[in-house]
């Protein structure tokens, strides 16, 4: 009998091998280390019958947001294979990440929502033990108000208000003045709101007037890369990224960075820690490991060569589309949150009869499927993404190499069925 047929058999039957005592193969006697048999990767998705697409939006939740460069998956591939203590790996892992990011402390979270949440629960409950079993629902004694200006609320409210806080909101800077009270216990910014009369710095310096601590969702605002210690150098005492966003780590993680007595606060709250409000936000060792590997990776990249490259991508396809009768394409860059190299296309309806939703819908029936930005049309559009019936909105930062050219020619072919 071949070794690998030997060795298969045994994994397949090791525990009940070793539970009886029997011994399979005298080859394989069953205390000695089998080499792992070289992973041949099975294709879930094909498996599963899900079918991949060319990602021409950005990075997205729900459309998977990023994938991970090959040395962060090579990361967590090592990682996985070696148990370690989890809480030896978190404070190393943050100890590393804080030096990295130039900032007193780091956590990582599952996730930019999970570290809004834990942040808030930090400074609920710092120096205060029983506070963190307590909330959200025992909130005697508890300060519980979270200063917001009224156009940053947005769909992560909840977050902040799953650890038993209320928000106040202010719109100007002498209501935020006067919004303070001995309940106030956090103030909260959306770093890439669109609207709100009150700037980062006066926010930051009216809240340590008042000796509260500030806290910026700055979830999707990398690159630039600097934008990783640009807030927590601005005062912000606590700040949150997604780490599968721009950074291009696991999707389920996400950075936790800040002031070091506020970043241990919010890990008491966290898992592994039971009875807490992040235990069921669990990052495991394969997340923390991918995570400070996908800083590693994006703290090597140059801001200004990917611009370049993402510009590359926009030029190719907006030369190839603008063939079409009345096509136009020009390079958008977001301010705030995904602030890079946008396509957008806008066309007459008159000359292409398809609204630029049809266009969306062809695009990701066709093969291969691409799904462009969710801005197209019209739709939810992320922060600065202009929308219109006849706006197509191409997200070209995630394309994989030579992605651009299979997006350039199945959307001139689209467009150019809609002229006929
Ligand atoms: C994406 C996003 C989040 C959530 O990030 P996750 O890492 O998916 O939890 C929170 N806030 C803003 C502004 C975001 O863009």
């Amino acid at each position: 009998m071949p070794r690998s047929i030997n060795r298969r058999k045994f994994l397949r039957n090791g525990s009940q091998a070793v539970a009886g005592g029997v011994c399979i193969g005298s080859v394989l006697p069953v205390n000695t280390s089998i080499p792992e048999a070289p992973a041949s990767a099975v294709d879930y998705y094909q498996k599963l019958g899900v079918t991949p697409f060319i990602n021409a939006a950005g990075t997205y939740t729900i459309l998977s947001a990023s994938t991970m460069p090959d040395q962060v998956q090579a990361a967590i591939s090592a990682a996985a294979q070696k148990p370690v203590h989890l809480m030896e790996l978190h404070k190393a892992a943050g100890e590393y990440l804080a030096k990295r990011l130039r900032c007193e402390g780091a956590l990582v979270t599952s996730g930019a929502a999970a570290g809004i949440k834990l942040a808030t629960a930090a400074c609920m409950t710092r120096g205060n033990k029983s506070a963190i079993i307590n909330i959200p629902t025992e909130m005697q004694g508890l300060k519980n108000e979270v200063i917001v200006q009224k156009a940053h609320h947005y769909d992560y409210d909840h977050a902040i208000r799953d650890c038993g806080a209320r928000f106040v909101d202010v719109e100007t800077l002498d209501e935020y003045e006067r919004a303070f009270t001995e309940r106030t216990v956090m103030t909260q910014f959306f770093n890439a709101a669109e609207g709100g009369r009150i700037s980062r710095e006066d926010w930051v310096r009216v809240a340590h007037k008042h000796g509260v601590p500030c806290f910026n969702d700055a979830a999707a605002d990398v690159p630039p890369i600097s934008n990783l210690w640009n807030y927590t150098e601005m005062g912000f005492d606590l700040v949150a990224f997604s780490g599968g966003k721009g950074i291009r780590g696991p999707q389920c993680t996400g950075l936790l960075l800040g002031k070091k007595e506020l970043i241990e606060a919010a890990q008491l709250n966290n898992s592994p820690y039971s009875n807490t409000i992040g235990r069921g936000m669990k990052v495991g060792k394969e997340e923390i490991v991918g995570l400070v590997a996908a800083v590693d990776w994006f703290l090597a990249q140059d801001d200004a060569a990917m611009e370049a490259e993402y510009r590359k991508r926009a030029a190719l396809i907006a030369e190839r589309v603008q063939s079409v009768p009345s096509v136009e394409a020009r390079v958008f860059i977001p301010p705030v949150a995904n602030h890079v190299p946008h396509l957008m296309i806008t066309y007459d309806m008159n000359r292409i009869k398809l609204s630029a939703i049809e266009v969306m819908q062809r695009m990701r029936e066709g093969t291969p499927r691409i799904e462009l930005n969710p801005s197209t049309g019209g739709g939810p559009a992320s922060a600065g993404l202009a929308g219109g019936s006849n706006v197509i909105v191409v997200g070209v930062w995630m394309l994989q190499p030579g992605e651009d050219q299979i997006v350039a020619s199945r959307l001139r072919e689209v467009l150019s069925e809609g002229a006929k």
